[in-house]
C-alpha cells in the first residue's frame, strides 16, 4: 500500500483472473475460452490490416464494425458501443449509468467482476442470493433503487433466464437501468437483443470472447436504445479517443461475416456439452441445467477442491471458487471431444481411488 494512492485505488479489491498456465500439454477447461481456433478469415484480416496499416490510427468511432453488427440485430448504428472486451463496455456501463447514492442489485452467485466495479466507482451495491435451485428470483429485482445487473445465462451457474422474466424486471425498474451480460448467449436458446426496441433501459452487453474464439482480441459490445448508447460513448470518449485497434476492428469485422464457421463451431460445443453431462451424470456427478460453453456441477461423495487438486496435477485445469455456498462445485469448460475424454479419464482414475 502507498500512501501516494487515491481513495480509489484503496478501495480496489482487484478481479483475478483464471490460472493462465502456458505450458505445453495443458488442457484449460478453466476459463471459458472457445476450444476450436478462430474462422481463418478472421486471421486472414488481421494479417492483411497488419501488413498495410498499422501505422496509422484506426477509426475512432469503428464505425463500419458498429454498422456490421447493428445490421446483424436489425438495429441503428446508434445503438451500438464497442469496447475492448465486454470487461470494458461492463467498466464504462457501471459509469455511465449507476450513480454513488442509489444502491443497485446483482445476483450472489454472479460474475465477480460487478463487486469490483462497484468498489471502484464508489456505487453501493445489494446482493440478490440465488434460490435454492440457482435460479435467479426475478422478483427480487424489481423496484431497484440504483440498476440492476446480471448475466444471462448466468454465471458461473450456466442457467438461462427466459425473456419473459427479464421483460418483467425491465418494465418493474422503468427509471433504471437493467443490463443484461450476454457473455455465453450463443449458446443458450434466445437473446434479449430484441427487447431493446421495447424497452429504452434494457442494455445487453455480448462478447467476442467466447463463441467467436475471439479471447485474445478483446472486443465487446453493447447493445441497447441510443440514448444509452450515447451515455457510453461519452464516458469512452472521456477516456480513449480511439475505440479499438485496428486488428480488433479487422478481425472482428471478419468474424461478423463467417457466419457459417461460427454456427458450425457453436453446434459442435452444444453437441459436446450435451454427451458431456450425461457422462457426468453416470459418474456421480450432478450438473446444473447448462446453456453455456460450461458446466457447474459438484459430485456426490469427492469434494470440488480435491477434484480441482487432482486434475491440476494430471494437467487438466477447471474452476474452483472456494466461495460460501458453492465451495463444492467445480466449473469446468467444454473443450474439444478429445479433451473431455482425457478430463473423463482422469476422473475415473480419481473416483476409482476413491472408493
Ligand atoms: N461477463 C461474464 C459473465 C463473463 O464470464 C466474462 C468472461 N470472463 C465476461 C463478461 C468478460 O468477457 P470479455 O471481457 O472477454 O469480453
Amino acid at each position: 500500500m502507498s500512501r501516494f494512492w487515491s481513495k480509489a485505488t484503496l478501495r480496489c479489491e482487484p478481479y483475478v483472473p483464471g490460472e493462465q498456465l502456458n505450458q505445453p500439454g495443458i488442457i484449460k477447461l478453466n476459463t471459458n475460452e472457445n476450444p476450436y481456433p478462430p474462422s481463418p478469415a478472421v486471421v486472414r484480416a488481421i494479417e492483411q490490416e497488419a501488413t498495410n496499416s498499422l501505422n496509422l490510427y484506426p477509426s475512432p468511432t469503428a464505425g463500419q464494425l458498429k454498422k456490421r453488427i447493428a445490421d446483424l440485430h436489425g438495429l441503428k448504428k446508434e445503438q451500438v458501443f464497442v469496447g475492448n472486451g465486454s470487461d470494458e463496455v461492463l467498466a464504462f456501463s457501471f459509469m455511465a449509468f449507476f450513480d454513488q447514492d442509489k444502491t443497485i442489485r446483482f445476483p450472489d452467485i454472479s460474475y465477480s467482476f460487478y463487486p469490483v466495479y462497484a468498489r471502484l466507482f464508489n456505487i453501493p451495491f445489494e446482493t440478490v442470493p440465488l434460490q435454492a435451485d440457482f435460479t435467479i428470483p426475478k422478483e427480487a429485482f424489481f423496484q431497484s433503487q440504483g440498476g440492476v445487473i446480471f448475466p444471462n445465462p448466468n454465471a458461473p451457474t450456466s442457467i438461462y433466464l427466459e425473456l419473459g422474466s427479464i421483460e418483467e424486471i425491465a418494465a418493474q425498474n422503468p427509471n433504471q437501468v437493467v443490463i443484461i451480460d450476454e457473455a455465453y448467449i450463443d449458446f443458450a436458446s434466445d437473446s434479449a437483443v430484441r427487447l431493446v426496441q421495447d424497452y429504452e433501459n434494457i442494455l445487453v452487453i455480448q462478447t467476442m470472447s467466447k463463441s467467436k474464439s475471439l479471447a485474445g482480441l478483446r472486443v465487446g459490445y453493447a447493445l441497447g436504445n441510443e440514448d444509452l448508447i450515447s451515455g457510453l460513448t461519452r464516458i469512452k470518449d472521456s477516456f480513449n479517443s480511439y475505440t479499438l485497434d485496428r486488428l480488433a476492428i479487422a478481425g472482428a469485422e471478419a468474424a461478423f461475416q463467417a457466419t457459417d464457421y461460427y454456427a458450425d463451431m457453436t453446434e459442435k460445443v452444444k453437441t459436446t456439452r450435451e454427451w458431456t453431462i450425461s457422462a457426468m451424470n453416470q459418474r456421480g456427478f450432478t450438473v446444473l441445467p447448462s446453456q453455456t460453453n460450461f458446466i457447474f456441477t459438484t459430485h456426490e461423495t469427492i469434494p470440488a477442491e480435491e477434484l480441482y487438486e487432482r486434475l491440476k496435477v494430471s494437467g487438466i485445469l477447471i474452476r474452483y471458487f472456494n466461495k460460501p455456498r458453492i465451495e463444492n462445485y467445480v466449473r469446468i469448460t467444454i473443450g474439444t471431444d478429445e479433451e473431455m475424454q482425457q478430463l473423463f479419464h482422469q476422473l475415473d482414475q480419481i473416483i476409482i481411488e476413491a472408493t
